[in-house]
């Protein structure tokens, strides 16, 4: 990998000079100044891009190659991630504004992980067959149904800034693994580490075209998803960007998974081990500075436990070293932008506005100075209708509300157009069964937070989203289920 950062798009195996010759600031959030001047991919290099993707998809090596060479490419891409994970670590950290070691540790790492788990899932994945008898012409036949799964051909992935490396791989991994070849659109707030997995692809051996780069603002995600030689979009973002994805999508009947926005719940009961339940909602809330779209930025908590709780999350608050990104020791850096930070405040200042107390932050802090801090906020006593309360603020915003039993807890956590994920807290099995089967998003974490099985389905309920990924979901998504349906039986 070269140390240069490279901003051009990455176009058939090398970075080529966009056609129309514009660029974009891409903004360091730390400091506030410019860390790169990024091409901007037009329609006409979007195009360029589908074309390579496209050549490779219908003329290249890689659709054709067993599983376990695919796999071997994935896997030595994996390698190069992780030979590299501090340069991109830090390339991450200054782009997003994330402390660096959760970009080390936690996101490059998961990079790799992503990309070697689809290579192995790719290779044990078992294609189906069904034996049935039926009466052809007359005679008793036997059937042989087979269902195959080619790859579906061309793939548009589409991410947001707050984790790129880690989002882009937990679509390229599948995408790739499948035997497809895409174009992928990183956010414009930080597309850096994405354009960096191109020279990492090529030197992993991954042929030409089978990845495509382009970065750009909404026009080229808007290129892109509607392009008409474009089989699948994967698309990670907010509610309403996924809302024009689809209706762009439905021109050329596309193939569209959408990873939403979410309000996650955090139920804590009068039974739950309340230090653990307090160091989990805090996390859960702040890491990533509540960009994060399963934060669990909603705490509904049991009345008679509420000020004891509230204390402890405090706590937790006061804990949080605020600091620059690529310090070793912050754990809470920077908004990813001065219009975020201004996007976020409001909600605070509304819904104070409104009578809501704010127990914590509510403000930018004294320092650092520079950049586009805001220290992490808690608001309680709010209007139930606050908009604080029903919106994706995706910044480090926690709303309190209190229940008196499990049935007004579920109210309060179901009240939403959103259905990703929720956070419960008991310390009775019973309960966290009950309550989590009559939640109404599509992932529930009982005493934990977001530790799972990368198998196991992800994705969003309601407005959150449409269609799973993880194991074979993803899978599934990639490739078009194709019947192959032979007879035997008669005697010739
Ligand atoms: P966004 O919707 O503004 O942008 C996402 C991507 O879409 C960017 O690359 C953007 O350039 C592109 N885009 C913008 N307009 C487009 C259009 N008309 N057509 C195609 N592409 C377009 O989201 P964001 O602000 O970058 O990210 C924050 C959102 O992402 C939050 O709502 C968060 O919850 C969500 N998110 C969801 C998941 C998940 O897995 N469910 C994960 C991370 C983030």
């Amino acid at each position: 990998m070269d140390s240069k950062i490279e901003t051009r798009p990455f176009v058939g195996g090398r970075h080529i000079d966009a056609r129309e010759r514009e660029s974009f600031a891409d903004v360091e959030p730390a400091s506030g100044r410019e860390l790169a001047r990024v091409a901007s991919a037009g329609s006409e290099t979007v195009a360029h891009a589908v074309a390579a993707a496209r050549e490779a998809a219908d003329r290249g090596q890689w659709p054709r190659m067993s599983a376990e060479a695919r796999a071997n490419v994935l896997n030595r891409m994996a390698d190069g991630l992780e030979k590299h994970a501090r340069e991109l670590g830090a390339l991450e950290a200054r782009d997003v504004g994330k402390p660096l070691s959760e970009c080390v540790n936690h996101d490059v790492a998961r990079a790799a992980r992503n990309l070697r788990f689809f290579a192995a899932a790719a290779q044990s994945w078992t294609q189906e067959a069904a034996f049935s008898e039926a009466k052809f012409l007359g005679a008793d036949v036997r059937l042989v149904n087979l269902t195959e799964r080619p790859p579906l051909g061309v793939g548009a992935i589409i991410i947001p800034w707050n984790s790129p490396l880690m989002l882009a791989t937990w679509n390229l991994g599948p995408c790739l693994a499948a035997g497809n070849t895409c174009v992928l659109k990183p956010s414009e707030l930080a597309p850096l580490t994405c354009l960096a997995l191109g020279e990492i692809a090529s030197e992993a051996g991954l042929p030409p075209g089978v990845l495509n780069v382009v970065a750009g603002l909404a026009e080229t995600g808007s290129a892109l998803a509607t392009h008409q030689d474009i089989d699948a979009v994967a698309f990670t973002g907010g509610v309403a960007t996924g809302r024009k994805v689809m209706a762009g999508a439905a021109e050329s009947l596309k193939r569209v998974m959408l990873e939403l926005g979410g309000k996650s719940p955090n139920l804590v009961f009068s039974d739950a081990d309340l230090k653990r339940a307090a160091r989990g909602v805090a996390r859960s809330i702040f890491r990533s500075q509540g960009q994060s779209c399963v934060a669990g930025s909603r705490l509904l908590v049991e009345s008679r436990i509420a000020g004891e709780f509230i204390g402890m999350l405090l706590d937790e608050v006061r804990r949080l070293r605020i600091g620059d990104p690529l310090d070793e020791q912050t754990d809470y850096g920077p908004l990813i932008s001065a219009a975020h930070r201004e996007r976020v405040h409001a909600f605070v200042a509304e819904a104070a506005a409104e009578g809501a107390e704010i127990l914590t932050g509510g403000k930018a802090p004294e320092r650092p100075a520079q950049g586009f801090y805001y220290l992490p906020t808690i608001l309680d006593r709010l209007s139930p209708r606050a908009h604080a309360i029903s919106e994706e603020i995706f910044g480090p915003v926690l709303t309190v509300q209190r229940f008196d039993d499990e049935d007004e807890a579920l109210a309060l956590a179901n009240a939403t157009r959103y259905g990703l994920a929720a956070y419960l807290w008991s310390s009775k099995i019973e309960r966290a069964l009950r309550v989590a089967e009559r939640l109404k998003t599509a992932m529930v974490w009982v005493n934990s937070f977001f530790l799972r099985d990368l198998r196991t389905p992800f994705g969003g309920a309601k407005q959150s989203g449409l269609g799973r990924q993880g194991g074979r979901y993803s899978l599934e998504f990639w490739t078009e289920p194709k019947l192959v349906c032979m007879t035997y039986g008669e005697e010739k």
